[in-house]
């Protein structure tokens, strides 16, 4: 079986750290500044005993200020587009922001299998944020920690049952 997964979600939210732990290699940029990722990349992602496709999107350039810009919005849907299934990420410790419910939106209508991965969920700090997840109308909120390697069992388990 050979599917893509493409990660979506607001800037920050450790979207390229998840696609780096996936790959397995540092090919994503990762940097505490929002939206370093300038494009969609690709990388062959390892989960459990699933190998698949997986692209990282950028969030805004270096410099862009607005919350959801034409461009960003572009590269969310044109990875939607590509993805048969999708990871969507939020910050545990932030809960679901306004920038949230708007990428929300657009995996909502796309139609297609998405989980819901409250990323940045180490220790009980997380837990709060992650329970607002369940506002984004997206499903149960998986807590992960792309970070420090957390949830990835959970995460592989809900990705067979999304297939
Ligand atoms: P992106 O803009 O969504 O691609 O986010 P990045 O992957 O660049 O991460 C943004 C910031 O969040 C960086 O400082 C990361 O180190 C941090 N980060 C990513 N994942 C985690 C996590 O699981 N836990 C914590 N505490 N920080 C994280
Ligand atoms: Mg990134």
């Amino acid at each position: 079986m050979s599917f893509t997964v493409a990660i979506i979600g607001r800037p920050n939210v450790g979207k390229s750290t998840l696609f780096n732990r996936l790959v397995g290699k540092k090919l994503a940029l990762v940097d505490d500044q929002p939206g370093v990722t300038r494009d969609r990349r690709a990388g062959e992602a390892r989960l459990g005993d699933l190998n698949f496709t997986v692209i990282d999107t950028a969030g805004l350039e270096e410099g862009d200020s607005a919350s959801l810009t034409g461009r960003m919005r572009a590269q969310t849907e044109a990875a939607i587009e590509e993805a048969d299934a999708i990871f969507f990420v939020m910050d545990a410790r932030a809960g679901a922001t306004p920038e949230d419910r708007h990428f929300a939106s657009l995996v909502r209508r796309a139609g297609k299998p998405v989980i819901l991965l409250a990323n940045k969920a180490e220790g009980r700090v997380g837990e709060a944020g992650a329970y607002e997840g369940f506002d984004l109308g997206l499903g149960d909120p998986v807590a992960l920690s792309a970070e420090h390697g957390d949830g990835f069992a959970e995460l592989f388990s809900c990705l067979l049952t999304a297939l």
